[in-house]
């Protein structure tokens, strides 16, 4: 048969791969043995349904062997194989999922990271041979092919003959290069280390030929020289025990890393790694792991949840999002139970009363590993909560706050106390003896809620104000609605209730006594404020805002960027500083001068609302009207 040309796709990986100055090389011997571990899966897979296959697990396994004269790696699997148009389909073209990924990261020119960040499979083989042979019988047929390629040329597919069902895959290893050395490669005992670093817990037996040396029975004794014998012994390289399925103590924080890494796809070790097994109402192995950063899609509706579900070791779904709350949703991992049948369909699965279980247990632990961080790894935790501590806040908003009671005391926030991050257990643990109420303030920043004249008698009476910086986080208090029997109060709320009774009668009469002004300047606003009265809570400023009702000026200000929330507006109120000379000033206005007096007004509410950080409806008119009280 004549040569073939690779697909456009295929050529530029390969070219990649030929050319590769990725320092990780060794990588192409996992890519190449996970390609026959997943062939023989799926030959076992066949057996479990075809009366014809009679095939017991311990019948497959991969076997590798060294030529060092010929530079030759071959890698022999008994597995599905494959027919002449697979040869072609599959490593004609790269059909794999990473392509997709692989050309749009392409295009930003760091073709290097590629090769660590998706599996690119098969072509890897191009990174460290000149040539590629694949010789492969495929179940049910009788005839064999050989793909053979050297590179970016192009491959050939030719009948030839096969005894036994599967693939071989052999490699002619490069010339070693001042720069590289390639021989290594053909060395058993540096194949044998790679073998155990990447596919140790393949399922099948990774067996090779190597070569040991004994001592000869009688040297090496009594001043005789030490003699040896050669022989060659196969054997297995890898202990075939799944990482999830050894004992913590066993399994090394390197392994769970480096496992971590090449199943999903991090540069990064992650945060936390999770190993445990769990028997009982539901019996599973499972090890979980909290990535330290989010993935770059992870606040986007494109972002899949899930965990992998293997029964008895074997994959069954991928991403099984019914194992994970919205709120966990960042934890990537895998759970391996026997409670579940191999066969099961996806829409089984959902109704699974069983996987129901397995889910409700691996949130608790997740919680309680968060718990346990919360305490005893402060740091992490917080590096934590600054990555998916947004997640867990939407966690207790939807839902209804049907899952507070596990989210609530991992959230965290701002304090006024010393500007670090408090949770609510904390915050009401320091909470004084006559405080009624788990203070907030909400804004843009820190440093603009600092700023907010609300704030100013809060903090006066010694009280710690908790800072919502983000858009959720109000609506998330909604959801909790009180905390250890104690309510949020936001310290624009319309009434703080901290003054003495003695102070609130003041107020009151206060504000009877200047009904009239109060009505007046209202009317100027022309309903853009439910009621202008004087403040309790001001201290040197003149003017701020507040607001009644369920929707605060900050919910107002998230609820406006939704799409489709309609005109949803707190109810404003203007609240004045009766210490200030400015209220001497409107005192008198209103006696003299009420045309200025509305100006003022105008002018005074416009202040309230830039200190808010709300834009004002028609800052001409405003620069105008300050201009003209200059001049
Ligand atoms: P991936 O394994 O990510 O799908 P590869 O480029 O490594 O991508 O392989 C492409 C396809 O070729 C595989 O999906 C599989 O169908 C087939 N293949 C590769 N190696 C073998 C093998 N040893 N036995 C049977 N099929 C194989």
């Amino acid at each position: 048969m004549a040569m073939k040309e690779f697909k456009a796709e295929s050529k530029r990986l390969l070219d990649l791969m030929i050319n590769s100055i990725y320092t990780h090389r060794e990588i192409f011997l996992r890519e190449l043995i996970s390609n026959s571990s997943d062939a023989m899966d799926k030959l076992y897979f066949k057996s479990l349904t075809d009366d014809k296959l009679s095939l017991s697990k311990g019948d497959l396994r991969i076997f590798i062997s060294t030529d060092k004269e010929k530079r030759l790696l071959t890698i022999q699997d008994n597995g599905i194989g494959m027919t002449k148009e697979e040869l072609e389909d599959n490593l004609g073209t790269i059909a794999q999922s990473g392509s997709r990924e692989f050309k749009s990261e392409n295009e930003t020119g760091e073709d290097v990271n590629i090769i660590g960040q998706f599996g690119v499979g098969f072509y890897s083989a191009f990174m460290v041979s000149d040539n590629v042979t694949v010789i492969s019988r495929s179940y049910g047929s009788e005839q064999a092919y050989r793909w053979e390629s050297s590179g970016a040329d192009g491959y050939e597919i030719n009948p030839c003959e096969k005894e036994d069902l599967g693939t071989t895959v052999i490699l002619k290893i490069k010339e070693s290069t001042g720069e590289h050395n390639y021989d290594e490669f053909l060395e058993q005992y540096r194949i044998q280390s790679i073998v155990k670093k990447y596919s140790d817990y393949i399922r099948y037996p990774i067996v090779m030929k190597m070569e040991r040396s004994k001592l000869k029975e009688g040297t090496g004794v009594d001043g005789k020289d030490p003699e040896y014998d050669t022989h060659i012994e196969e054997e297995t390289l890898n202990s075939m025990i799944p990482l999830w399925r050894k004992a913590k103590s066993e399994a090394g924080e390197d392994e769970l890393n480096n496992f971590y890494k090449e199943k999903f796809m991090d540069y990064e070790n992650p945060l936390k790694s999770i190993l445990s097994k769990t028997e009982g109402a539901a019996t599973y192995n499972a090890l979980l792991y909290i990535p330290a950063k989010a993935p770059y899609n992870y606040y986007s509706k494109d972002y899949e949840k899930g965990l992998q579900l293997y029964s008895s070791g074997v994959l069954i779904m991928d991403k099984c999002s019914d194992l994970l709350p919205d709120h966990f949703s960042f934890v990537k991992g895998l759970v391996d139970s026997e409670d579940l049948s191999l066969n099961i369909s996806r829409e089984m699965l959902q109704h699974d009363r069983q996987l129901k279980i397995i889910a409700k247990s691996i949130e608790k632990k997740i919680k309680s590993e968060l718990d346990k961080m919360l305490v005893s790894e402060r740091e992490e935790y917080e590096k934590f909560f600054s990555v998916f501590g947004l997640q867990l806040k939407f966690g207790l908003y939807n839902n209804y706050g049907m899952d507070k009671e596990t989210v609530q005391d991992l959230i965290m926030f701002v304090s006024s106390l010393d500007n670090k991050l408090v949770t609510l257990k904390e915050y009401v643990s320091r909470m004084k003896d006559e405080q009624k109420f788990i203070y907030y303030a909400a804004g843009e920043s820190v440093s603009r809620i600092e700023h907010l004249p609300q704030t100013e008698l809060v903090k006066d009476k010694g009280f710690e104000i908790l800072y919502m910086t983000d858009d959720i986080d109000e609506f998330a208090l909604q959801m909790i609605r009180e905390y250890d029997g104690k309510q949020f109060k936001s310290v624009s709320a319309g009434d703080l209730d901290l003054d003495t009774d003695e102070e609130k009668e003041d107020l009151k009469k206060q504000n009877e006594d200047n009904k009239e002004l109060f009505e007046l300047m209202k009317e100027s606003l022309d309903g853009k404020v439910a009621g202008i009265r004087l403040s309790g809570r001001l201290k040197s400023h003149p003017v701020c805002l507040s607001s009644e009702g369920h929707i605060s000026l900050e919910m107002e200000k998230v609820l406006s960027k939704m799409p489709g929330s309609g005109d949803v507006k707190a109810e404003r109120v203007l609240e004045i500083n009766s210490a200030h000379p400015i209220f001497t000033t409107l005192k008198t206005l209103h006696d003299k001068d009420k045309d200025k007096l509305k100006t003022y007004t105008q002018l005074l509410y416009s202040q309230a609302l830039l200190i808010e950080g709300i834009s004002i409806e028609d800052p001409v008119a405003f620069s105008n009207a300050v201009c003209g009280l200059m001049v």
